[in-house]
């Protein structure tokens, strides 16, 4: 059954077609959103092999992995749409994880100043996370996505069918996101995923297209609010404070999917331990991650010390004041006067990063 999800934001709108098998009605779906355009597919190596594409264009293959989300990928891309010819009633479409889809948005933001472009995910994160909000772009040296553009895609075409071929690690990735939409958002929905947790591991469809429509549809809410309610949208930083100190510590040997993992944990020990969430908060989001296989602890070695100074609680910075974004019970977030963040003293932070540490 196909459904759709419309997602709103300051330019406009569009719709986010969910549903087992809809890769097969590719071909209507272009004709209907990009109205004749030339088009040319972008995708990875493992996607062309796992998720072959029924459009009959030209496919522009990708290593896969973050290391192709860059400037020089993105110009390579460019130009080889402009030696094919491509001019202003041209087109491309996005088939592929989160890296196929900010690096093909930011091609098609930038090529003769914006063409349209069709997002085909084809991993969780992508279809939960990525397919909503309209960022595109590319990593630099200096960090993570801070070369980019606004450039919100036609349509998003969510085929849950093409998830089968995912790796685990890649599929569980997903989840930690799926779970932080029911924290921050929906008490009832984090339930649910609680109960359905087994049929969700083993990527059952019907149940899979229920979690996505849900978290697509939390996403959308949150980030269009934002809109005229400034601020909301750090809700959707949960468990990612922590998470991008792991990441950096690692040298991003843990992945962000991991890290969102312990690091969901480690900030419900915080709303705890600052007095702000019903205890219980955290050992319930750990056994759900748990369960769904995700990490709760650190790896071995992890010093509190070096994660605090990674969020730049260093010596030098004692009093920094590093704002999380806490959850006070399944659905409810704190709220610090007009913010959506609250901070919280480096003594507080290290006791709750402690209940994360392993053994
Ligand atoms: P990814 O695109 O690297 O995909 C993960 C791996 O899965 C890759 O090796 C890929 O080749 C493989 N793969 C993808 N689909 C497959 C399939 N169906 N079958 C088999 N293998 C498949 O990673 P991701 O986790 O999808 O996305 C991460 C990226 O998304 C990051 O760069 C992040 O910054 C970005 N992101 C963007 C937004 C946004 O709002 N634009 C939101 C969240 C994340």
């Amino acid at each position: 059954m196909t459904t759709a999800v419309t997602i709103r934001h300051r330019h406009g709108e569009y719709p986010v077609y969910l549903g087992a098998g809809l890769l097969n009605d590719l071909p209507a779906f272009a004709d209907r959103h990009l109205q004749g355009r030339r088009m040319a597919v972008i995708t990875d190596r493992n996607v062309a092999r796992a998720v072959p594409t029924p459009l009959e264009v030209p496919t522009l293959v990708i290593a896969p992995g973050e290391q192709s989300k860059t400037r020089r990928k993105w110009a390579e891309l460019s130009d080889k749409l402009l030696d094919l010819g491509f001019g202003r009633d041209s087109s491309v479409v996005a088939l592929g994880g989160g890296v196929v889809g900010d690096l093909t948005g930011f091609v098609a933001a930038t090529l003769l100043r914006g063409v349209p472009w069709l997002q085909v995910p084809t991993t969780l994160l992508a279809m939960v996370d990525a397919s909503v909000g309209g960022k595109t772009g590319v990593d630099t040296s200096h960090g993570k996505n801070l070369v980019g553009a606004f450039h919100p895609p036609v349509a998003v075409v969510a085929d849950p069918h093409t998830l089968r071929t995912l790796p685990e690690p890649v599929y569980r990735a997903g989840l930690a996101e799926v779970v932080k939409h029911g924290l921050v958002a929906d008490a009832g929905y984090l339930a649910w995923i609680e109960r359905e947790a087994t049929g969700i591991g083993q990527r059952d469809e019907t149940l899979l297209t229920r979690m996505i429509h849900r978290s697509i549809e939390i996403k959308a809410r949150i980030v269009s609010e934002d809109e005229f309610e400034t601020g909301r949208r750090a809700v959707l930083n949960a468990g990612h404070t922590v998470a991008h100190a792991i990441e950096s510590v690692s040298g991003f040997a843990v992945s962000h999917g991991e890290a969102v993992a312990i690091g969901l944990v480690a900030e419900a020990a915080l709303a705890e331990e600052l007095g702000l969430a019903q205890p219980g908060l955290r050992a319930g989001l750990r056994d759900l991650l748990q369960t769904l296989g995700l990490p709760v602890t650190l790896p071995a070695d992890f010093l509190v010390d070096d994660l605090l100074a990674a969020m730049g609680h260093d010596k030098k910075n004692r009093d920094g004041r590093i704002r999380f974004a806490l959850a006070v019970s399944a659905g409810e977030m704190a709220r610090d006067g007009e913010r959506w963040t609250v901070v919280a003293p480096p003594d507080q932070i290290a006791a709750a990063l402690r209940t994360v540490l392993p053994g």
